[in-house]
């Protein structure tokens, strides 16, 4: 037995009353190992046992669910050792038939007389049919728990049954509500139910919009109970940090501005302005630039890393891919290298060859700047007087990643820069942490991208697009989703077959491959000769998504544009329409799909990231739009990043107001 002091919620579920060892693995089965786990599991849908519409409504092909009595039952075999085990319900109204094939062992759960709940998915309407329904026998004692009210269903697992499980947490319930109060009582909540009641609500909600309030307050209490963690985190830092101060004295800065060969826009002058304030400040940096691809982010990374260079310190860039640091520390070499600042790169392929020379001697001062990929985080790696870490394309980070690089200095000023415009409700979620900056409007001058959406049938004309605007000078991108093995039957092309047959078909045309198995070197050599337009088309899968910038580019193809999510389209579309040309997206879907259609036209309606993105997250969800690395930290029980952008806002302020100094 456990301690009577144990709280209520906290004790194990094992010695429960009816809780034996197959009913405990169970549970575990499903992760519930407490009364509070059980308490907040929550139900996946719930069915209003208050009314049921009549069988003789019922439509082929719609959910319904049915109550009656059982009047005929039996298991029919059929051949090749099939059966179907089948009974008819009878409501008053008519009669539905349930069907369970080759499961004939579910003949013993059911008797004639029996009444019983179903629910499913009418697979015909002559007679009315459901197969595999979801089902609860009625037992005339638990009436009260399990009839004549809106009931939870729960998730389960095999051999455990609704109704026993839904008499389990009935019976924990008073207990619970008793024990559980607001996390924040201090907190106006009152539009919101008191938390125990909720939780109350959840399980048995007296009206159907009791579902939704009860799910908004325990949403709130999980997104303050974040919120407050971003402030604990941030207000902590502020007491220990002893900011440096990296405000810098334009001496550099002047010099690389004048020598870029164009101006500042007005949103990349704000930012700056913004940076400068927080690199001042005794406060470090914890700062979020956003803006879409191509908004010019780079120029305000190195304007920020001047700063702090000409404040004596040094700075580290990282970036997600070998190709886009590499293309970095290119370009850096050309604006940094005429002002006589060092650049490093540090990649896996690539260690910096002195790096225990270069790092470890504290009269390396004058402030350098070192670009890398995730080898930036070994244990090895360290830089004397670090004043800036910049994160380029922090959406491939995680959030433990960026602090790992941070301690590498002492409280260092942080920029982190994406170009996935994330939905705010996300942002705020991600990156609760961090104060946002965003370049609005892309520079001036450029041309515009064009969007089509086509069936694979119209490829040949594509490609006869393609080789004029080759023949006009421009470059162009395929991109393929998947590396190897095409799957033809379902009409996916890999990028290396595709490669093969390109330069057989288009033997005129000078192709490269670029993909993320290749050797670094290799990876290399082809960008350098894409950028150099030695290559004219350049063959690849999602690996060019971030970052690479080839302004005479043009035209991007993509096949298969169905595998792709629209937030990974609109990254790899914003590698054309760099440059001063006319740009054209060529999206070709193979299956004539009308949802795939719809979700692709997204693209060809807009160029704007952040309508893109909330669209992206509105179809797919958090966890698919943001891939593995992040979704982590967005695994909510209750929450809803889709629309609960009002409930992120009022905890994040509320964090605020809670949590001071
Ligand atoms: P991103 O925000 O996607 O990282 P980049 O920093 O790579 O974008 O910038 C895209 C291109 O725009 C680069 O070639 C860059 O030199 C150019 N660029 C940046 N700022 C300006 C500007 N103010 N005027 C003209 N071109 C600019
Ligand atoms: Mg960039």
């Amino acid at each position: 037995m456990p301690e009577p002091s144990t709280p209520f919620l906290e004790r194990p579920l094992d010695g429960l009353r009816g809780v034996g060892r197959e009913r405990l693995e169970q549970l575990t089965r499903l992760k519930l190992q407490t009364i509070g786990d059980l308490i907040f599991h929550r139900p996946r849908r719930y069915e209003d046992r208050r009314r049921y519409q009549s069988v003789s409504l019922l439509k082929k092909g719609e959910h319904a669910a049915a109550h009656g009595t059982i009047i005929a039952q039996g298991v029919k075999k059929l051949r090749n050792r099939r059966s179907v085990f089948e009974f008819v319900l009878d409501d008053g109204s008519s009669r539905l038939h349930c069907r369970w094939w080759n499961l004939p062992f579910m003949e013993k759960y059911f008797k004639i007389g029996d009444e019983v709940c179903v629910y499913g998915k009418l697979t015909s309407d002559r007679p009315r049919t459901i197969d595999h329904p979801e089902t609860e026998v009625v037992v005339e004692e638990e009436k009260t728990t399990h009839m004549n009210r809106i009931v939870p269903i729960y998730p389960l697992t095999d051999g455990l049954q609704q109704r026993w499980l839904r008499s389990l947490i009935a019976s924990l319930l008073p207990e619970a509500e008793a024990a559980i109060s607001n996390p924040y009582p201090q907190l106006d909540t009152s539009d919101l139910p008191e938390r125990a009641n909720a939780v109350h609500l959840m399980h048995f909600p007296e009206d159907l919009t009791d579902i939704e309030d009860s799910r908004r307050r325990l949403a709130f209490d999980e997104l303050i109970e974040l919120q407050i963690s971003f402030r604990e985190r941030r207000v902590k830092m502020m007491a220990k940090a002893q900011g440096q101060n990296c405000g810098g004295d334009d001496q550099l800065m002047k010099p690389f501005i004048a020598g870029l060969g164009f101006q500042l826009t007005e949103s990349q002058t704000d930012v700056l302005r913004e940076i400068r304030t927080d690199m001042r400040s005794i406060v470090p940096m914890r700062r979020l630039l956003q803006g879409d691809v191509g908004a010019g982010k780079t120029v305000v990374a190195a304007s920020a890393i001047l700063m702090a260079i000409e404040s004596g310190r040094s700075a580290v860039m990282m970036a997600p891919t070998e190709i886009l640091a590499t293309q970095h520390y290119e370009n850096f070499r050309k604006w940094f290298g005429a002002l006589g600042i060092q650049v490093n790169l540090h990649t896996g392929s690539r260690k910096l060859q002195e790096e225990n020379d270069l790092w470890s001697s504290p009269k390396n001062t004058t402030g350098s700047l070192t670009i890398g990929t995730h080898a930036l985080f070994q244990t090895k790696f360290n830089v004397e007087n670090l004043g800036l870490v910049v994160i380029d394309e922090q959406h491939k980070f995680g959030v433990t990643q960026r602090e790992a690089l941070v301690r590498k200095g002492n409280y260092p000023h942080l920029l982190v820069m994406t170009a996935t415009p994330i939905p705010r409700t996300l942002g705020l979620t991600l990156y609760g942490d961090l104060d946002v900056s965003t370049i609005g409007k892309p520079p001036a001058g450029r041309g515009h991208i064009r969007t089509f959406v086509r069936e694979s049938d119209k490829l040949t004309k594509v490609w006869k697009f393609i080789q004029d605007q080759i023949t006009e000078g421009r470059q162009a991108y395929v991109v393929y989703p998947r590396l190897e093995e095409s799957d033809l039957k379902k009409g996916l092309k890999a990028v290396l077959d595709e490669h093969k047959r390109l330069q057989r078909d288009y033997s005129k045309l000078s192709f490269g491959l670029l993909h993320g198995r290749l050797p670094a070197e290799e990876k290399n050599q082809v960008m350098r000769e894409f950028a150099d337009g030695k290559i004219q088309v350049l063959v690849a899968t999602s690996v060019i998504e971030v970052g690479v910038d080839v302004a005479n580019a043009n035209v991007m193809l993509i096949e298969n544009a169905e595998q792709f999510g629209l937030a990974q389209l609109h990254q790899l579309r914003g590698r054309i329409g760099r440059g001063k040309h006319d740009s054209y997206c060529i999206l070709i879907a193979n299956q004539k799909d009308e949802a795939v259609w719809e979700r692709l036209s997204v693209m060809t309606e807009t160029n704007d990231g952040f309508k893109i993105a909330e669209e992206d997250l509105r179809l797919r969800g958090p966890g698919d739009m943001l891939g593995q690395d992040q979704s982590g930290q967005l695994r909510f029980r209750f929450a809803n990043l889709v629309k609960d952008l009002r409930l992120v806002e009022r905890a994040r302020d509320l964090a605020k107001e809670l949590v001071t100094a």
